[in-house]
């Protein structure tokens, strides 16, 4: 690698201080030590970490990969594993929820195949090693970026302009950069919004996590570090129908309670709301292509699913990790790491499983999100024969974990 930081071709700015942004600079800035400045640009860095009270289910390549680059330490306390997934599929008023379908949580022997993070924990994690392995972080946007003589020359949003190798655009779903680099974006509205809160319970979840498949849509109750009011806690996810929305936000704490409670069911005992639910428009689309010039793509960025199994941030992650192998192969032998060869190699490693995640949830959405009898049928079959195939069943979890298929370095928990 060349010893000149000072340059335009030793300097890479990533647009958004998300997880996917985030992550990307410190295992940059920790692979290319001096010879790189790597700088993080976002208005929200001016502030605490945003605390909402979105939690994540991060995958067990993920996690590897946070693991690795010394992330995870800090967030593992806030960090809840999955030993087990449950799966009903019925109608909102009824009592009982048969589970169809149920998981073992492990990958590989004492591995869980996810971890439950709360958003604030892991953004703070980033925040500290980013800042402990020099990695700048500026309180501002990025308002625009061109392609100039070998360069990239970026504006941030106080005016200042700075020359760089490459721009990663992790500005996420409605990113400015990606429209302003002319890339197209194809994909659709859900009628659908995902409610998030944190729900007290009495009794501890011992690690399930369940999606009971209403017909306005899953509603996911996802383990959470003990804590609140009663002692233990989980995260909803509870979809409904985007006209319900408003009605249901404006109820009091007692209704909203009520209507909470006839879908999270009496398992576990008492309940209570630890938070006030926040709503999220919930859609489906793809980047036309997930590099322009001198310019990568990345996170929700590039591309944005349905939640219905999990796997927005964690398509993010692989993001990252293959981003980031094939700017540090290129720095290792001297090459441009804004370069098309780079670019390339990253759109090649992502486009295909980013469609087939994409395509997989949105089937699954269409196919559970309804309340038709011969549809039910049909796919309360197809579970049943699934729960009956260990086989089948050790391929979905594999697939879930993130460990199926080729597999970045850092996802193994290797270094790069
Ligand atoms: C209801 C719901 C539940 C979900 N559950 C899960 C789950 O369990 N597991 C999972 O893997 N995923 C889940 N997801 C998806 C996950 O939330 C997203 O995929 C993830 O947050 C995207 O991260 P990101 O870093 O790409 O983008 P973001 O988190 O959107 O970050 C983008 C950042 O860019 C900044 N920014 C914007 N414009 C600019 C600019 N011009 N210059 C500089 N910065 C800019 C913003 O301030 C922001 O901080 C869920 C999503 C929803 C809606």
């Amino acid at each position: 690698m060349t010893q000149n930081p000072g340059s335009a071709s030793q300097r890479i700015v990533i647009a958004g201080g998300g997880v996917a942004g985030l992550t990307l600079a410190v295992a940059l800035k920790q692979t290319l030590g001096e010879s790189f400045r790597v700088i993080v640009a976002d208005p929200t860095l001016a502030g605490r970490p945003r605390a909402d009270d979105r939690a994540y289910a991060v995958a067990a390549a993920a996690r590897n990969m946070l693991e690795a680059l010394g992330i995870w330490r800090l967030a593992e306390a806030a960090a809840t594993p999955m030993t087990e997934m449950i799966i009903t599929d019925s109608r909102t008023p009824d009592l009982v929820r048969p589970v169809f379908l149920s998981f073992d949580g492990e990958a590989l022997p004492g591995q869980p195949f996810a971890h439950m993070v709360e958003n604030g924990a892991l953004v703070a994690a980033l925040l500290q090693v980013a800042r402990a392995n020099g990695v700048e972080l500026r309180a501002e946007g990025v308002r625009s970026a061109a392609e100039d003589d070998g360069a990239i020359a970026v504006v941030f949003s106080g005016g200042e302009k700075l020359d760089a190798a490459l721009l990663v655009a992790a500005d996420g779903a409605r990113s400015k950069l990606r429209e302003q680099a002319g890339i197209g974006w194809v994909g659709w509205s859900y009628p659908q919004s995902g409610i998030v809160a944190t729900i007290g319970h009495e009794r501890p979840h011992e690690g399930r996590a369940v999606e009971h498949f209403l017909p306005s849509g899953p509603f996911a109750i996802l383990p959470l570090a003990d804590g609140g009011k009663l002692g233990h806690r989980s995260s909803i996810v509870w979809t409904e129908r985007s006209e319900n929305i408003a009605a249901l936000l404006a109820l009091d704490e007692s209704d909203l309670l009520l209507e909470v409670e006839r879908r999270f069911g009496l398992e576990l005992g008492e309940i209570s709301m630890e938070s006030r639910p926040g709503a999220y428009p919930l859609s489906f689309g793809v980047a036309r292509r997930f590099v322009g010039e001198r310019l990568a793509l990345l996170g929700d960025a590039a591309h944005v699913i349905h939640p219905i199994a999990g796997q927005g941030l964690n398509l993010g992650l692989k993001d990252v990790a293959a981003l980031a192998e094939a700017i540090v192969d290129a720095a290792r032998l001297g090459l441009d790491v804004g370069g098309s060869e780079v670019l390339e190699a990253y759109e090649k490693g992502r486009r295909f499983d980013t469609v087939a995640m994409g395509i997989v949830t949105d089937g699954l959405n269409r196919l559970f999100s309804n309340d038709s009898t011969p549809l039910r049928l049909a796919r309360d079959l197809g579970l049943g024969l699934v729960e009956r195939m260990p086989g089948l069943k050790r391929v979905f979890i594999r697939e879930a974990a993130g460990l199926a298929g080729p597999t970045p370095r850092l996802l193994k928990g290797e270094m790069l």
